[in-house]
């Protein structure tokens, strides 16, 4: 499977998102279910309040991603205890785009 994963730019500056390349890598944490994954898309949110993450989402579709995935820094918080204020719109606004042309899955680790 391949994944597209959507991270914070608040928090990019901060996090090179390793734990996030191992999980997928490994098929751990988020990706127990599928098995290990193939990250081809690493991107951000575009920045407050989200709202490039759907165009970025459907590029990532086009380029053969089967699921989109949040990165913990928006969904959790993570590495900071501070969530995206934003992400249950942007999901909801991604899914509704994209349907059934990938999964979405809503954490990474
Ligand atoms: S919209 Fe959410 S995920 Fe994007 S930069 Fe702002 S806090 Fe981070």
């Amino acid at each position: 499977m391949k994944v597209g994963i959507i991270r914070c730019q608040q928090t990019e500056d901060i996090c090179p998102g390793t734990t996030d390349f191992k999980m997928a890598a490994a098929g751990l944490q988020a990706f127990e279910e599928t098995g290990p994954v193939e990250v081809i898309g690493f991107v951000s949110c575009g920045g407050c309040p989200g709202k490039r993450a759907v165009a970025r989402a459907k590029i990532m579709i086009e380029r053969g991603v089967d699921a989109i995935v949040f990165a913990s820094c928006i969904s959790k918080g993570n590495p900071i205890g501070f969530a995206c204020p934003h992400f249950a719109q942007m999901r909801d606004a991604i899914r509704n785009r994209v349907g059934s042309e990938a999964i979405i899955i809503d954490w990474t680790h």
